[in-house]
């Protein structure tokens, strides 16, 4: 019976990095993965490692310290992390107010950030439409990764240089303690054994413990998501985000004018769907698009699962070519992407006994805050 230190169930970026902090401590650590690879919202998202747009207390503090440590990773294996920073791009005068008082927040904090003028932007990003562009706030430390490969990357690193030990298609049914040592059980009757478990499964909260997330007061959203055909043509370097999103995110909720904003009518269709447009151009030359929000709880999550809303698509399709001129427009993908959610912005964390340890409902901000999140759960797992 070999038994491990930590034993990390889910390999999405909140289990990966779960692990890669228990290795750094030099523990022993085993990761259970229920997919032939983790395919959830690790991999369908965008990439936007983005600080700027946490809200300003310690989410915005684990988006800065996971700005260090993707840098340092990156340094010794290629995990497709670019620095190539984030750009705020306001289209109306109340969006330019916002990135004004935004930009004194930040310098507080002393991290970097460069207002820009109209014409900047449209320098700096030739593609943004004429008649959109009032202003921008840019960030040059922000980086993107590529969420197709970024995890896997992570994780091979973490098996051939940091000794983890991985099982795929490995879906965990039970966590029990007897003695002090927590028992792992898997659909096919496995059993694994440690010290202490990490529970990190995203939004699947059928297979294990539903009895506690049922209860959990989480909440589960849906994104619709979209990836142009590959125009290498077209230079869309950085993290690209819109008035909308200036308006959503969190960070910009702390500028003094932001409880007087006011929403224009026309804005109505995509406050009731949540879109705020976003553009992260991949690798391969293709800029994706999205997203949206639809809510559910936990036990109406099945609703969600059935069909994609194309009504939703053509609402995000049309701001976006209100923003940025391609020279198509032809959609090589559609997909939706979940993840659960708290309601105050935070995580959801649930302890057992000293032993099993729950993080998951980390919502939008998974792959920013992460790196920097799990450096504190992993410290508190083993203190
Ligand atoms: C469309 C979209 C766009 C987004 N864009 C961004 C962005 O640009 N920047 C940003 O910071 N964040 C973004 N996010 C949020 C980010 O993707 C999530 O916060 C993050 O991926 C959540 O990671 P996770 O590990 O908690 O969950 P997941 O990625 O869902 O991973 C959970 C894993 O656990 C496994 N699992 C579940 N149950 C079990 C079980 N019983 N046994 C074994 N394995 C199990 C699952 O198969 C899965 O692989 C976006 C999300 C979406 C959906």
């Amino acid at each position: 019976m070999t038994k491990y230190d930590l034993i990390v169930i889910g390999a999405g970026n909140v289990g990966t990095f779960h692990a890669y902090h228990a290795l750094q401590a030099g523990k022993k650590v085993l990761m259970l993965e229920k997919d032939a690879m983790p395919v959830e919202a690790t991999v369908r998202n965008f990439g936007q490692v983005v600080p700027s747009g946490q809200a300003l207390d310690t989410w915005f503090e684990y988006g800065r310290t996971a700005l260090s440590i993707y840098e340092s990773i990156q340094q010794n294996v290629d995990i497709t992390a670019r620095q190539n920073g984030s750009y705020y791009i306001a289209s109306d005068d109340d969006e330019v107010q916002l990135l004004e008082e935004a930009f004194t927040l930040f310098k507080e904090r002393d991290y970097a950030a460069t207002l820009l003028t109209s014409e900047r932007c449209k320098e700096r990003l030739p593609a943004l439409q004429q008649t959109y562009g009032k202003a921008g706030l840019f960030f040059p430390q922000e980086f993107s990764v590529e969420p197709r490969s970024m995890v896997h990357r992570v994780r091979n690193m973490l098996i051939q240089y940091k000794g983890l030990v991985y099982q795929n298609n490995t879906t965990v049914i039970d966590c029990s303690i007897d003695q002090g040592i927590v028992m792992v059980t898997s659909a096919k009757g496995e059993k694994f054994f440690a010290e202490k478990v990490a529970i990190c499964n995203g939004r699947d909260f059928k297979a294990l413990l539903p009895e506690i997330f049922d209860n959990s007061g989480l909440i589960i959203s849906k994104l619709n998501m979209m990836a142009t055909m590959p125009m290498p043509q077209v230079a869309l370097k950085g993290n690209i985000l819109s008035g909308l999103s200036i308006r959503r995110y969190d960070s910009f909720k702390s500028c003094p004018s932001y409880p007087s904003l006011t929403t224009p009518a026309w804005q109505a269709p995509y406050q009731q769907w949540g879109i705020h447009i976003l553009f992260k151009q991949a690798l391969d030359g293709s800029i994706i698009i999205g997203d949206s929000h639809e809510y559910a709880s936990v036990q109406a999550a099945t609703e969600l699962d059935f069909s994609i809303d194309m009504r939703i698509n053509q609402l995000i399709l049309q701001e976006a070519q209100r923003m940025i001129q391609l020279p198509s427009w032809e959609i090589q993908q559609y997909w939706a992407g979940y993840y659960s959610q708290t309601t105050d912005g935070g995580v959801y964390e649930y302890q057992i006994a000293d032993k099993i340890f729950i993080a998951t409902g980390i919502g939008g901000k998974g792959m920013t805050t992460a790196p920097g999140y799990t450096q504190k759960r992993v410290h508190e797992i083993f203190a």
